[in-house]
C-alpha cells in the first residue's frame, strides 16, 4: 500500500528572519558563537582546535564518538587528519557506555564528542569528568537537540549546532560553532584564518523558504517522495572537502531560536499513547528521560525500539501505507555503513548495543505537523503490528 499524501518524518518550516534588535543568545554569558557552513563544518573546526590544544606532536589523534549515530561524525573527524574510535551505546539507549568509554582512551586520544541524538542530551557532566581529568577536549554535538546543555552549564570545551533541514532550527542550511570563553582567545586566532562567506536574506532566499515550506507539507512531501533520485532519507557518508565562515543574519538565527523554543512537543503525548507497547517487549527510551525533565529539549522525532528488527521493519511500512513518515532512521551501526568501513581504522570491533540499537529503532514524527488524529493512527497502527502473527 503507498499513501498519497504523507506526514514528513522530521523537519520544520524555515522561519522568517526577525527584524529589529536582535535577542542575546542562550550561551551568551559562557560561550562566543561562531557561524559555520554546516554543522558538520563546525564539528571539524571543533576537532581542529583540540588537535590545536593537544601536545602530540605528529601523531595521529584519536577522537571519541558513539558508534551508532550520524555519519557526519566521522567525515568531521576524519577531515581534520584524525581517526575516529567508536565506543558501544548502553543497552537499550542513545548513549555511550561510559566503562567502554574509558577503556576506550589512549594516549593519542585527545577529544570526545557527545552527541544528542532526536533531542535525548549524552551526559555532560559524567562526561566532563573524564575529560577534565585527563585533559580531553569535550565536545557537545548538539545538531539534533535545542537548547544545547552548554547553554544551562559551561561543562563543553565546544558544542555544535546545525542549522540544515531536519534539525531543530532549519535555516536551510549552515551551522555554529560555540567556544567556551577560556578558550576564545586562542581559538579566534584559529578561527579567523578560515574563509568567510555572506547569506543574504533576499528576494530569491525568501522564494527558496516558500518552496522549502512547500515540501514539508502533506501533499508536498508525498510528492517529493515520488522522485526516486532525490534519496530522501538515505544514510549515506559524505566526506567533508572545506570549512568556512558565514555571516549569518542574526535576526534569521534569533527567529529560528523563538521558532524552536514555541514548538509544541508531543514526546510526551506518544509516551502515554504508546505505553501499552512495552509489556509486549518494546522500549520507550524517550519516555524516562529523567535528567532535563525540568529543560527539555526540542524532541526531533519520537523513537522507540521494536522487540526485533522483524517488528520494525513491519511497523515502518505498515505506518507508511497509512501515510505516516515513521522510519528507521540510519539503520546501521558506523562500522556498518559501506564507506566508512574504509576510513575507520583497522579494528573490526563488534558493538553489540549499537548494533541492537540500530536493528530495532522505530521513529515516528514530532514536529509540529503531527495532529491528534495522527497519533490515534499510530496506536491503532502499532497496535495491530503487535497482535498480527507474521504473514
Ligand atoms: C546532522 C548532524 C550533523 C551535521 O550537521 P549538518 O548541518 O547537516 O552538516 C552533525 N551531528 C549530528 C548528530 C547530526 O545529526
Amino acid at each position: 500500500m503507498r499513501a498519497k499524501t504523507m506526514l514528513r518524518p522530521v523537519g520544520s518550516r524555515v522561519p522568517r528572519p526577525a527584524r529589529g534588535q536582535a535577542e542575546p543568545l542562550p550561551w551568551e554569558n559562557q560561550y562566543h558563537t561562531w557561524c559555520m557552513g554546516s554543522g558538520t563544518e563546525a564539528l571539524s573546526a571543533a576537532i581542529m582546535l583540540a588537535i590545536r590544544r593537544s601536545e602530540l606532536n605528529g601523531a595521529v589523534p584519536h577522537v571519541i564518538l558513539p558508534a551508532y549515530g550520524c555519519p557526519d561524525l566521522v567525515a568531521a573527524v576524519v577531515a581534520q587528519g584524525a581517526s575516529p574510535v567508536l565506543v558501544d551505546l548502553m543497552p537499550d539507549r542513545p548513549v555511550m557506555d561510559l566503562e567502554k568509554l574509558v577503556q576506550a582512551i589512549s594516549g593519542h586520544t585527545i577529544a570526545v564528542i557527545a552527541a544528542g541524538f532526536l533531542g535525548v542530551p549524552e551526559r555532560l557532566a559524567e562526561l566532563g569528568d573524564i575529560c577534565r581529568s585527563r585533559g580531553l577536549w569535550l565536545v557537545e554535538d548538539s545538531a539534533q537537540c535545542f537548547p544545547p546543555d552548554c547553554s544551562h552549564k559551561p561543562i563543553a570545551d565546544c558544542a555544535v549546532l546545525s542549522f540544515g533541514r531536519g534539525k531543530p532550527i532549519n535555516l536551510m542550511g549552515c551551522g555554529a560553532l560555540l567556544v567556551r570563553e577560556d578558550h576564545q582567545r586562542f581559538a579566534g586566532d584559529v578561527l579567523e584564518k578560515l574563509p568567510e562567506t555572506a547569506v543574504t536574506v533576499d528576494w530569491k532566499w525568501m522564494i527558496r523558504r516558500q518552496v522549502f515550506n512547500l515540501l514539508l507539507g502533506r501533499i508536498g512531501y508525498g510528492l517529493l517522495l515520488r522522485l526516486p533520485f532525490i534519496g530522501l532519507g538515505s544514510t549515506v557518508y559524505k566526506p567533508l572537502e572545506s570549512i568556512r565562515r558565514v555571516d549569518l543574519p542574526l535576526g534569521l538565527l534569533g527567529a529560528g531560536i523563538r521558532n524552536a523554543q514555541s514548538r509544541p512537543s508531543v514526546a510526551s503525548q506518544y509516551s502515554e499513547a504508546l505505553s501499552f507497547l512495552v509489556a509486549k517487549g518494546w522500549t520507550l527510551f524517550m519516555a524516562d528521560q529523567r535528567a532535563g525533565a525540568d529543560r527539555p529539549s526540542v524532541t526531533l522525532r519520537y523513537g522507540l525500539l521494536a522487540p526485533d528488527r522483524m517488528t520494525r521493519n513491519r511497523a515502518v511500512s505498515l505506518l507508511n501505507g497509512y501515510g505516516i513518515g515513521a522510519n528507521a532512521f540510519y539503520e546501521k551501526t558506523l562500522p556498518g555503513i559501506d564507506v566508512i568501513a574504509d576510513v575507520l581504522p583497522t579494528n573490526p570491533a563488534v558493538y553489540p548495543n549499537a548494533a541492537s540499537f540500530a536493528e530495532r529503532l522505530l521513529t515516528l514524527p514530532s514536529h509540529e505537523d503531527v495532529s491528534d488524529r495522527d497519533i490515534t493512527v499510530v496506536v491503532t497502527v502499532l497496535d495491530k503490528v503487535t497482535r498480527e502473527p507474521e504473514k
